[in-house]
């Protein structure tokens, strides 16, 4: 028998409460008590995917090992729990309604109307429960997204009410996040919002079990028995979510709310051991207790929303407590960059990472930001559209390639050192027909990289539709970019370095997907590394 737990993560009130964060904070608590946990988002929009969607939409598209482009909450999950999430770990209702019309094409439902309600519903629920079916989790986390009330949340909120019914309440919970404001005119915290917001869940059929509130100021016993009492559940479990300083004191944060022990209890999970975070803790208290300070220069097109490079930022914070060092972002607009601005711009710094991207816009200054940290012998690191441009600026500047380019910004350059490749050639469609998700990579014996992985053989995940053109590799490698990592069945350049520079390396994939604070990433790691080298030489 499956004995598969529930829990559903709803929000209200206000969308970007953390809903993400609390479901990952819980997951690691549980996770830390022994269980094997996962987490689930279930998105409201219409795209089938983020992977079409604008980062100033939904900041970062993330990627998973299976090559799906999914929410950025995966991105924290992953990073949360240090396991891997797939194409299961985030659906949208464009790719519930994609499968339920094509069940209909093949005449799956022939001779009945299909409906939101049992079809739609019923593929939602498949879905939630398709991750419990494995048998590879006690217990399954689905987020909600969006907020109780909206319209098209609403099938999701039905299916959830069908599903508590069919499970009961021992193997199904609701946990409820909206926002109790502090209006500062009257010096106080105002539950009616909360009171709403569940008032609207309870007219879909669901009664929250656990409220957990977000909120500028601590709630007091009286207002936390306020609630308990408007909205229908239990004093203890009303949960308090107070801000944060990072992400990473959630988890603690809840433990001594005991949003774990009041989910276990409602759960019927009586035997749970105490929770065993020492790798986190002590990873916390490296973050907190930094012995020096980086400052790296994010050179990208994205950054007025700091969400579109979430996991790169994460990535340099389990790397800067990695090296015990504050990492200091600073994050520079690719078009402010050009021949006056750049000595400005970039001298402070002790690395340089040009950021992955898409289309034109920018990308004179990426080449420009390359150029002065390859001058400058300045630790850099170059992702994706990143490496694809120090590619560009190295035959440019050195192979005296004066128009090299990649095709996706020219077409016609006489010198499409990144360019397509055939079975590229023909794609039309633009969802989900990249070259995505894991790829194994062959590392040169004797490089950077293999020193830094402490392997010959990684996997990492893509996600980009152009590549390094393999005819310019000997011209680059005898000039001094050598091509060190390569993907051992199709062989395509992952990874090219300078060996005459103290630190430059730039991948094709995107390394900061793999990033989770039991795990930092190598790479990250090691370019913090030759960044806090180059500032103690300064
Ligand atoms: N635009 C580039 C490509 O499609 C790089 C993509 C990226 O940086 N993720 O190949």
């Amino acid at each position: 028998m499956n004995t598969t737990k529930y829990i559903f993560v709803t929000g209200g009130v206000s969308s970007s409460l953390g809903k993400g964060i609390i479901a990952a904070s819980l997951a690691k608590l549980l996770q830390a008590r022994g269980y094997r946990v996962t987490i689930q988002k279930l998105d409201p929009y219409i795209n089938v995917d983020p992977g079409t969607l604008n980062p100033y939409e939904h900041g970062e598209c993330y990627v998973t090992d299976d090559g799906a482009e999914t929410d950025l909450d995966l991105g924290h999950y992953e990073r949360f729990l240090n396991v891997s999430t797939s194409q299961a770990n985030n659906v949208t209702t464009g790719r519930i309604y994609q499968s339920v019309i094509e069940k209909e094409r093949r005449g799956e439902f022939l001779g009945k109307t299909v409906q939101v309600i049992p079809h739609i519903t019923n593929e939602i629920k498949e879905r939630v429960q398709l991750l419990g079916n494995t048998g590879e989790y006690d217990i399954v986390i689905t987020e909600i997204g969006g907020t109780v009330g909206d319209i098209e949340s609403l099938p999701y909120i039905e299916a959830v009410r069908q599903l508590k019914w069919e499970l009961g309440d021992d193997n199904a919970l609701v946990i409820h996040l909206t926002l109790v404001p502090y209006l500062s005119a009257a010096g106080e915290l105002k539950t009616k919002p909360t009171q709403h917001s569940v008032k609207t869940l309870m007219e879909s059929g669901i009664r929250a079990d656990i409220l957990v509130c977000r909120t500028e100021h601590e709630l007091s016993d009286d207002l936390k028995r306020k609630l308990a009492l408007f909205c229908n559940v239990k004093k203890e479990a009303v949960i308090q979510s107070i801000d944060a300083s990072t992400i990473y004191d959630v988890p603690n944060m809840m433990l001594d709310e005991g949003l774990d022990t009041v989910t276990l209890q409602k759960l019927n999970l009586t035997e749970a051991k105490n929770p065993d975070l020492t790798r986190w803790n002590q990873f916390l208290k490296r973050h907190k207790n930094p012995k020096g300070k980086v400052c790296i220069g994010l050179i990208g097109k994205y950054v007025e929303l700091q969400d579109s490079y979430k996991s790169i930022l994460e990535a340099f914070i389990h790397a800067g407590a990695e090296n015990e060092v504050k990492v200091e972002v600073k994050a520079i607009h690719s078009e402010h960059i050009d021949a006056k601005t750049i000595e400005r711009e970039l001298s402070e710094l002790d690395g340089i990472l040009v950021a992955p991207g898409f289309g034109e816009r920018g990308i004179e200054g990426k080449i420009e930001a390359v150029r002065y940290a390859r001058e400058h012998k300045l630790p850099f690191l170059g992702i994706c559209l990143g490496m694809q441009m120090a590619v560009i600026e190295y035959a440019r500047t050195v192979l005296g390639l004066k128009d090299a380019n990649s095709t996706e910004m020219d077409e016609h350059t006489t010198h499409p050192v990144i360019s397509l490749m055939e079975d590229q050639k023909s794609v039309t469609m633009k969802g989900g027909t990249m070259r995505l998700g894991a790829w194994k990579c062959e590392l040169k014996p004797g490089s950077l990289v293999e020193g830094i992985y402490d392997t010959q053989m990684i996997a990492e995940r893509h996600r980009h539709r152009y590549e390094f053109n393999s005819t310019y590799r000997d011209q680059l490698d005898k000039a001094g970019m050598v091509a060190t990592g390569i993907n051992p069945d199709t062989g395509l350049v992952e990874i090219v370095e300078i060996p005459s520079h103290p630190w430059f390396v730039g991948v094709q994939y995107h390394p900061e997907y793999k990033s989770t604070v039991a795990n930092p990433h190598p790479l990250f790691v090691a370019f913090v590394k030759a960044a806090h080298e180059h500032a103690k030489e300064k």
